[in-house]
């Protein structure tokens, strides 16, 4: 610790704060009642540890907490805590890295109410339905906001892995095998800071067997057994070539909607959607398989 350099963070350095946390050395001045309001743990002092120097340590008066947390957790944390309304946090635009900091801190002092509004805003973020699945790709094909990007999948992935949100899980994958290239998903992807998000060898494992067993389902093989040009189609020769450029998408976008099908009659390509969403919809319901170790006949018959 000798070396550990000492500053102030001055977002959160109250003149008024009767606490001092001391973040691996970032310390933030802040007031205990309001920390202690959220944690039980803060209101009472004697339940931190504190080291055995026979004399309280202390900044400007106010007692120091020694944390061995990152400090950019708590300034996350705080930064909900003072500058948020904690009660409609979960509305706001996707911000991983706050919902992660969070998460993280309020496991480990029982931030309940925090702990709970990340929890709720992290599977907000995670499409719970083909359409809202769709939704999301279309959000992010059109550049709107509130969309992963590829840093954000992998950390999406990792957070519901460290929390143990199982049921958001199969998603979290499908999410990395549609937005990742293969490079991607083995050597990760830089983050804005440049860092690097990166998945873990189970993870790729997992991502790797799971697009393998969505190539082999009987749903993805699915995929061309449709007629083109059907029965009612009012210009053959034309869908006939089209058809020839396969529209069916591929293992690792098995889920995306299906492309440059407005070239077809009108028949042809209503005979196309119904098909693609009766074969993704399968797909869906499967993830829990493909990216789970449960087996699934209906899954995996070919
Ligand atoms: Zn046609």
């Amino acid at each position: 610790m000798a070396a550990t350099i000492i500053r102030r963070n001055t977002n959160f350095w109250f003149d008024d704060g009767n606490i001092v946390l001391n973040a691996q050395g970032t310390l933030f001045r802040v007031h205990r009642g309001i920390i202690g309001r959220h944690a039980q743990v803060f209101k009472d002092m004697t339940s931190i540890p504190q080291p055995q120097t026979g004399q309280e340590p202390s900044v400007e008066g106010c007692p120091l907490v020694p944390l061995d947390d990152d400090p950019e957790d708590w300034e996350h944390l705080l930064n909900v805590i003072y500058d948020c309304n904690t009660s409609s946090f979960s509305k706001d635009t996707w911000n991983l890295p706050v919902l992660t900091s969070v998460l993280r801190l309020g496991r480990k002092y029982a931030f309940d109410h925090l702990y709970g509004e990340a929890l709720k805003r992290v599977k907000l973020g995670v499409p719970s339905t083909l359409e809202t699945w769709d939704e999301m790709l279309d959000n992010l094909y059109n550049a709107k906001a509130d969309t992963p990007s590829k840093d954000d999948a992998i950390d999406l992935l990792n957070v519901l892995l460290e929390f143990d949100v199982g049921s958001c899980l199969p998603v979290g994958y499908a999410i990395c095998l549609t937005f990742l290239t293969v490079e991607e998903v083995f050597r990760g992807t830089p983050r804005q800071d440049g860092s690097i998000a990166r998945l873990s060898a189970a993870s790729i494992e997992t991502l790797i067997v799971g697009r393998e067993k969505i190539f082999e389902s009987k749903h993805f093989k699915a995929f061309p057994d449709v007629l083109i040009p059907g029965e009612d189609c009012s210009f053959p020769a034309g869908c006939r070539r089209r058809s020839d450029c396969s529209p069916y998408p591929k293992a690792h976008s098995a889920l995306e909607p299906w492309e440059d099908i407005e070239w077809y009659c009108d028949q042809c390509k209503k005979r196309l959607i119904d098909h693609s969403r009766l074969h993704r919809q399968a797909i869906w319901s499967c993830l829990p398989f493909y990216f789970g170790s449960e087996q699934s006949n209906d899954a995996m018959d070919r």
